[in-house]
């Protein structure tokens, strides 16, 4: 034909095509659910599209999915009167441009997967070269001409223009079928395919089915006998014999379209009546996921607003969950069993992002836009009644340990960024959370459980926030805490700091962090006398440790929490964390604004109980300008920065100090450390401090 234009196919595209042809997938069946599929998304397109415009439907104004097998000519063909393609889409959208998914479902069927995986890899046409060796696909768009797009792969495809029978809208994919795949054909083995695949289709699918029936010929006069005779029945039934013997057999070959998908949606229908493989099938033909559920809600909503919905928990988090490039797609939005969009955003707060459903509303108008939803009060309204439910749902979950472990282990950043963002629902979230614990051991506790294992006298809940269990199980800061026999929570990942920062506190509890001001611990009359002792024995010291920190420290205070350690560094109450340090400095991206006053303004504790301390403050009492104290008070507070998680500024002065401590240590001669030209002096150390460090020994 003189108008038909050849393309190449885009190389990976290809290459996914050999793939698809000549590897043996034993699952081929999956090419109609991906046909079907693709036209399901068509008539999606040109339905909502005539929502806000009803002449689109014009072209065609019946919405429908045929599907014709034909044993003369082994074809199998399905046309839809969805969106249809213009030229410019057909050659882009089945040849041209590869999707991103192409190589990496490759990648995926080299590691082992399943090609029924195909379409959640933006393929899933190719997958009919599955079973068929030619591929024609004749399209019209309301937009442009009707065209045809044919290929048996092979490297190349041809697109010509088609002025043969018109469409409409919609388009026709007609598969020639390889010869040992002819079964695709068979009526019985099509309708199961159907059910089985594309029960969930909300739209009329027709099987156009042949149908024999047996007609006996007879002669008009014969007929009116018959009548007469009515009442004699003896006679009737002689007469009969001697009828049939003069009629004619014939069998008679007819067609007829037979709708597949008879089901109301199953949202409409009771919960008690929708077992278990229902709901996981109508979940997978949602989302295309391989796996089912995790767990499943469905519920209706009655009274001033109605609605239907089903929600779903998957069972495992997807690779590109916190990706705020990608839409979220994941609960579709109906009104009155009319699909409007599936990627509603008004519908669920960002934090549930990962629940997959479906909600049909009584009472939206069809024709809404995208602008009017976001002012939408019956949306807002659905909206807080889907989260209730799906925190509900979370619920329900947390009562199988293992369920909830793979919930937890998948979702918990979810529901901790759910605390930081949604107030309204936060210590409903706060049930769901689970931590590790000075008491824990390898499980972990929910807030309800220390609560019940919180000691007599003990007022608020504690924990420590840090990068890692292990980072902060043998903190300082826990030393006391521990002592006396209170838990502590290890919050260790990044979102904790958010989310504990918005709870504060959790039935009636205050939530205490144990690196920051204001733990105060019960204690009692002797411990407060012992302390108030010591404070002012220390009071000398805590002036000239201050002075020589300078800036670095607010204020130096004798420490309630400590026992072992000589020191550590608490944060304000409201500031941050050295956690919080940590997080915000890598964050590359962040406004160094907030730094200024809400980078930890650091206490020094001192732990009066410390020989090094009692020794520093025997020696700083003797004479408050010792310059060995200062040199160790340096050394001091550099270590706390490390071991109270903070990172140090220069950790080469550090290391310097820690040096001539060994060199002490050896008792290295002094000349060799004046001597060495790469040692910086230490900050302020004059000849005579030099004398002095000696003594520390
Ligand atoms: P996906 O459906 O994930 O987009 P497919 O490989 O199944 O990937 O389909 C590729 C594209 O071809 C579709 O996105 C769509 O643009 C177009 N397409 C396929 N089938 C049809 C159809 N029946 N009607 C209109 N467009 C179609
Ligand atoms: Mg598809």
């Amino acid at each position: 034909m003189a108008d038909t234009e050849t393309f190449a196919f885009q190389a990976e595209i290809n290459q996914l095509l050999s793939l698809i042809i000549n590897t043996f997938y034993s699952n081929k069946e999956i090419f109609l659910r991906e046909i079907i599929s693709n036209a399901s998304d068509a008539l999606d397109k040109i339905r909502f599209e005539s929502l806000t415009d009803k002449s689109k439907l014009d072209s065609q104004p019946e919405l429908f999915i045929h599907i014709i097998p034909d044993k003369t000519n082994n074809t199998l063909t399905i046309t839809d009167s969805g969106i249809g393609m213009t030229k410019a889409d057909l050659v882009n959208n089945l040849g041209t441009i590869a999707r991103s998914g192409t190589k990496e479902f490759m990648e995926a069927l080299a590691a082992g997967a399943d090609v029924s995986m195909i379409g959640q890899f933006g393929v899933g046409f190719y997958s009919s070269y599955l079973v068929a060796e030619k591929v024609i696909v004749t399209t019209k768009h309301n937009d442009d001409e009707q065209y045809i797009w044919e290929s048996q792969a092979g490297g190349s495809f041809t697109v010509t223009r088609d002025s043969g029978e018109p469409l409409g809208r919609g388009t026709k994919i007609c598969l020639h079928l390889k010869e040992d795949q002819l079964e695709y054909l068979e009526e019985r083995r099509l309708k199961d395919l159907i059910k089985k695949h594309s029960e969930f289709i909300s739209y009329p699918i027709s099987l156009w089915i042949e149908k024999t029936t047996e007609k006996e010929i007879s002669d008009d006069e014969d007929e009116e006998e018959k009548k007469e005779e009515e009442g004699k029945v003896e006679e009737v039934d002689e007469e009969k014999e001697k009828e049939e013997k003069k009629k004619k057999k014939i069998q008679e070959i007819s067609h007829e379209w037979s709708l597949i998908n008879k089901q109301k949606p199953i949202w409409m229908r009771k919960p008690e009546e929708i077992n278990k493989e229902e709901y996981s099938a109508f979940y997978k033909s949602l989302t295309n996921d391989w796996e089912e559920h995790l767990s499943v809600k469905h519920f209706s909503v009655e009274g001033q607003l109605e609605f239907k919905a089903i929600l779903f928990v998957p069972k495992r988090a997807p690779f590109d969950l916190f990706d705020t490039r990608k839409k979220p797609n994941n609960i579709k939005l109906y009104v009155r069993r009319v699909f409007i969009m599936d990627n509603c955003e008004e519908l669920i707060p960002e934090y549930l992002g990962f629940v997959k459903g479906i909600v049909d509303s009584e009472d939206l108008p069809l024709n809404i836009s995208r602008e009017m939803l976001q002012q939408n009060k019956i949306l807002k309204v659905i909206r807080k009644n889907l989260v209730k439910k799906c925190i509900e749902m979370f619920t329900e979950i947390s009562e199988n340990k293992e369920d909830y472990n793979k919930f937890y282990e998948s979702f918990s950043k979810n529901l901790k960024l759910g605390i930081h963002e949604d107030s309204q629902n936060k210590t409903k979230l706060a049930d769901l959370l689970r931590y590790h614990s000075t008491k824990s051991g390898d499980e972990m506790t929910s807030l309800k459980d220390y609560v019940t294992r919180m000691k007599e006298g003990q007022q608020d809940i504690y924990y420590i926030t840090g990068e890692s269990k292990k980072a902060v199980e043998n903190s300082p800061f826990l030393e006391k805490l521990k002592k006396k026999g209170y838990e502590v929570l290890f919050m260790v990942d990044a979102i904790d700091e958010y989310a504990v920062g918005q709870l504060k506190e959790y039935e009636g509890k205050k939530l205490v962090s144990a690196t920051k001001e204001g733990l105060k611990l019960d204690e009692t009359e002797d411990e407060a006398k012992k302390k108030e002792e010591l404070k002012e024995k220390f009071e000398g010291l805590c002036k000239v440790v201050k002075d020589v920190l300078g800036d670095r420290v607010e204020k130096v205070v004798v420490s309630d929490r400590v026992v072992d350690s000589p020191c550590c560094l608490v944060t304000g109450e409201y500031g941050w964390t050295a956690n919080m340090e940590r997080i915000m400095k890598a964050q590359a991206l962040r406004d160094n604004s907030m730094a200024g006053y809400m980078s930890s303004k650091k206490t020094m504790e001192i732990n009066p109980e410390n020989p090094i301390m009692e020794e520093l403050r025997k020696r700083a009492d003797a004479d408050k300008n010792d310059k060995s104290v200062k040199d160790l008070v340096l050394l001091l507070f550099e270590t706390a920065l490390l071991t109270s998680g903070f990172s140090l500024d220069d950790p080469n002065t550090f290391g310097n100090r820690i040096h001539r401590m060994l060199k002490l240590g050896l008792s290295i001669d002094d000349d060799a450390v004046e001597g060495d030209a790469d040692m910086p002096p230490l900050e302020d150390v004059d000849a005579e401090a030099e004398s002095k460090m000696e003594e520390v020994d």
